[in-house]
């Protein structure tokens, strides 16, 4: 669990039973899904279906920052030397942090929004220029901007800091969002497996086999469970992160990442008298490399932290793409697709909204070709080998390393030539049939979490092989006949 899970209850929704017909189709209902259709509210017959429970994906294990000084996407358009990019970029941050703003004022809604400076500091003298260059930068865009590190305890070499960013609670924010979304038509444990182009509608068909025909439809699933049109694993790699959330005496009203791959961020979170500072690290492509305990412990000792003050860790993953921007637009007819976030996807998500409405309204807006998934495609195509090999890589080494991987106390063995894979805890025996049904990939079992986890494309199944998270759709269970 999350420190975001502890004690906020989101709103529930039935599952649906029947067929329907739609204008529009929201599938997933994290934070895409969601500030979807909080944008979309006013437009008739709109429905949003959830696998699972609203909020329960990658969002509620987000760290909650609201800035525009990130680490990857802006430092490397600027660095490249692309600054009309950056530029762009750039201005669809600063967009998104005040759509949130107003969000949070007009509805009212309780979310511990705080206003931290954010730092982003090195340790290294090779990313002293890069910062130099980052500044630069900003000040052009008319930001207040200076060289500073967050605390001299924390001896990092150089940094830079900015004022107008925030930091806030996710869950209570989409709690507070989904209040006011009641009277729209959204369903949980409801997980679209199909989607079919039927003339001018999409057939999207339930794992039940329910039918929702939709004129037009928005993947905001994260990792989108079909392959065709657009196969994500060669353009995107995996990414997995982990936080620990410890207490302290003191709100020090910052937030900090660091330069350095792998990069480590920090904020504070304080509810009441209650305050927390967070500490993520360790993040990695999941295709080389996964041992949860060990980074866990590793990002412990990294930042001497005492085991009383912890009282969390989670860990997270994200898409990273190609050109470290996020993959928002229309993929085919009235298709639209909400991915790639690159661990910046709180602001990435109102962004997508906006983009998304305005391709439905058939608004002209400067940022559909510049977000667009079918951007780039010379790079793309030069890119794929890289990711088609680690797609490979990682593919090879689940199947051949499987067992050695992660090192815990599963059972490997074959019945009438079936792979199985047994787990003991304290309720039983649990055996599942350790392939990811998505691309074959061999699952990795997270002690930590009790769940197998795909190295390829993040899917995970809990201890019995039910689907936790996607791309796939379909469980690994194992039933003795
Ligand atoms: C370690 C870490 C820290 C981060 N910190 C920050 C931060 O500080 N600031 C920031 O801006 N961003 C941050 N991010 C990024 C951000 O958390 C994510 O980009 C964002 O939450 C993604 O939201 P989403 O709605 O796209 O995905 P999700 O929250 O995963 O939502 C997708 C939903 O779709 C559902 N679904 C999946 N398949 C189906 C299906 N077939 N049918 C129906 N529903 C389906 C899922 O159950 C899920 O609920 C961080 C990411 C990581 C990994």
């Amino acid at each position: 669990m999350s420190i975001w899970e502890q004690g906020v209850k989101i709103p529930s929704f039935s599952k649906l039973d029947k067929n329907k017909k739609v204008n529009v189709l929201i599938i997933g209902g994290g934070f895409s899904g969601i500030h979807s259709l909080y944008k979309l509210k006013e437009e008739k017959n709109i429905c949003l279906v959830e696998a699972n429970t609203l909020g329960c994906g990658v969002s509620k294990n987000t760290t909650g920052k609201l800035t525009y000084l990130q680490d990857s996407t802006l430092g490397y358009l600027i660095k490249k030397g692309k600054l009309n990019e950056a530029k762009l970029y750039f201005k669809s941050q600063m967009n998104g942090i005040q759509e949130y703003l107003k969000i949070i004022k007009e509805e009212k809604i309780n979310c511990n929004l705080e206003k931290v400076s954010s730092y982003l500091v090195t340790n290294q003298e090779k990313y002293i220029s890069d910062l130099e260059q980052i500044k630069e930068f900003l000040k052009g865009e008319g930001v207040l901007v200076k060289d500073a590190i967050p605390e001299k305890s924390l001896h990092f070499l150089a940094g830079i800091c900015v004022l107008n960013t925030y930091v806030f609670h996710p869950l209570k924010f989409l709690k507070g969002i989904i209040e006011k979304l009641l009277n729209q038509e959204i369903y949980e444990n409801t997980r679209i497996v199909t989607i079919n182009k039927i003339q001018d509608h999409y057939e999207c068909i339930t794992e039940e086999g329910i039918t929702i025909f939709a004129q037009k439809v928005i993947v905001a699933c994260h990792y989108p469970f079909f392959l065709f049109p657009y196969f994500l694993p060669i353009k995107t790699s995996i990414e997995k992160s982990y936080i620990i959330a410890k207490k302290v005496s003191e709100n020090l009203k910052y937030s900090y990442i660091t330069m350095e791959s792998p990069s480590i961020s920090s904020r504070f979170y304080q509810d009441g008298d209650q305050i927390y500072q967070l500490i993520l690290g360790k993040s990695h492509s999941t295709s080389v490399f996964q041992n949860d305990l060990q980074n866990f412990h590793e990002v412990k000792e990294e930042n001497q932290m005492e085991e009383e003050s912890i009282v969390c860790s989670w860990s997270n993953v994200d898409i990273k793409t190609f050109d470290h921007m996020p993959f928002i637009g229309e993929l085919k007819e009235n298709l639209y697709l909400i991915t790639g976030f690159e661990t910046w996807g709180m602001i990435q998500s109102v962004v997508s909204a906006n983009i998304i409405k305005d391709l439905i309204e058939k608004k002209h807006s400067e940022f559909i070709d510049f977000f667009s998934p079918k951007r780039a495609l010379i790079k793309k195509i030069i890119c794929s080998p890289f990711y088609l090999a680690l797609n490979g890589y990682s593919f090879l080494k689940s199947k051949f390393y499987q067992k050695d991987w992660y090192s815990s106390n599963v059972t490997f063995y074959r019945k009438n030539g079936k792979l199985l894979a047994s787990v003991q805890d304290e309720k039983g025996i649990h055996v599942v049939n350790p392939v990811c049904p998505h691309m074959k990939c061999g699952l990795i079992y997270n002690e930590k979490e009790k769940t197998w986890d795909c190295p390829c494309h993040s899917s995970k199944f809990d201890i019995d092989g039910k689907v936790l998270k996607g791309p796939t759709k379909i469980s690994i269970s194992f039933i003795e006949k």
